[in-house]
């Protein structure tokens, strides 16, 4: 009896596994097809300038539309996609598409507004050429360079550092502004903010979201604001989801404010109607 039970239990094992690598499979079967067939859509979350109380500013993140009618959600395929090198396609596509639309929201509401996109660290390391293609194109567009910022984690900065900085330095010398995103976790070290080439610095969502009830993640907060004015960053909290985090940070002298606060991420469309008050 319990002999049986047990060889149950390793078929149960084997089974979940298979069906686990059979769902990945798919899933990269999907993603190829899914690059083919423009099925990702960039959605845009404002970010609200505390000074003016404008938003000039919007964050581009990737969303997939699977042809059975659902959306997936980044965390869903993009380790997949970097895994398997996809990233550097779908990667290409995100800047392209970036381009297109800040180029066309320039030209019919605001000719100063600025998507930032983020680059992921596969993209940033690609080794075949001296340059990766989103930054040629990103460099050699005289329009791309004012009005895309990159954004870019820690984890960048963990590898090959001689490729790191001389693409930091040709994104730097190309005027183009480069965001450090998600502040404050993963590897973070303060050494990654010796001779700096950000414009911003993104507190990252995790010390906002208990600012109400923890003293250490406010203190944390002050302090990461105070220490990016001092080297000349512009501060953006991630996360900022009432109206108690937006009056602290206001307080604190954070420059920008992220988050359900002040909208979801939306379609562009959507994006048009609700910031730009217009018919379309
Ligand atoms: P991220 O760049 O730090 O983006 C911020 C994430 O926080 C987004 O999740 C956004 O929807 C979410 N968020 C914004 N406001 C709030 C809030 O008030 N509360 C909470 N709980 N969450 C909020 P999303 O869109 O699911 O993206 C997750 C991550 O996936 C991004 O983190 C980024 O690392 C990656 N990602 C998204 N789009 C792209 C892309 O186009 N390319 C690459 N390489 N990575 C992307
Ligand atoms: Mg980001
Ligand atoms: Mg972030
Ligand atoms: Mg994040």
């Amino acid at each position: 009896q319990s002999k049986k039970s047990g060889k149950n239990t390793s078929n149960f094992f084997a089974q979940s596994m298979q069906d686990a690598l059979i769902k990945r499979f798919q899933l990269i079967k999907d993603m190829h097809i899914a690059c083919a067939e423009e099925q990702f859509v960039l959605y845009y979350q404002p970010i609200f300038e505390i000074k003016t109380g404008q938003i000039h500013k919007a964050e581009a993140l990737i969303r997939w539309k699977h042809p059975d009618g659902y959306l997936i959600n980044p965390a869903d395929f993009i380790s997949i996609a970097e895994e398997t090198g996809m990233i550097l396609e779908i990667g290409e596509w995100i800047v392209h598409e970036a381009i297109k639309t800040v180029s066309q929201w320039r030209r019919m509401y605001n000719e100063r507004f600025q998507i930032s996109v983020n680059i992921s660290p596969v993209q940033f390391h690609q080794k075949n050429g001296s340059m990766p293609e989103w930054i040629k194109v990103l460099t050699s567009d005289a329009f791309a360079k004012d009005s895309v910022v990159v954004e870019i984690t820690e984890s960048v900065m963990l590898e090959d550092s001689a490729i790191v900085w001389e693409r930091l330095k040709l994104l730097e010398d190309a005027k183009i502004e480069i965001s450090l995103d998600d502040f404050g976790t993963g590897y973070s070290s303060l050494s990654y903010l010796k001779n700096h080439p950000y414009q911003y610095l993104k507190i990252d969502q995790s010390f906002v979201k208990q600012l109400e009830i923890n003293l250490s993640d406010q203190i944390l907060c002050k302090m990461i604001i105070d220490i990016a004015h001092q080297l000349n960053m512009l501060v953006i909290a991630e996360g900022v989801e009432t109206q108690y985090h937006r009056d602290i940070l206001q307080e604190m002298k954070c420059d920008y404010l992220q988050g359900y606060a002040i909208s979801k991420p939306l379609p562009a469309d959507e994006f048009v109607k609700r910031f730009f008050n217009s018919e379309e």
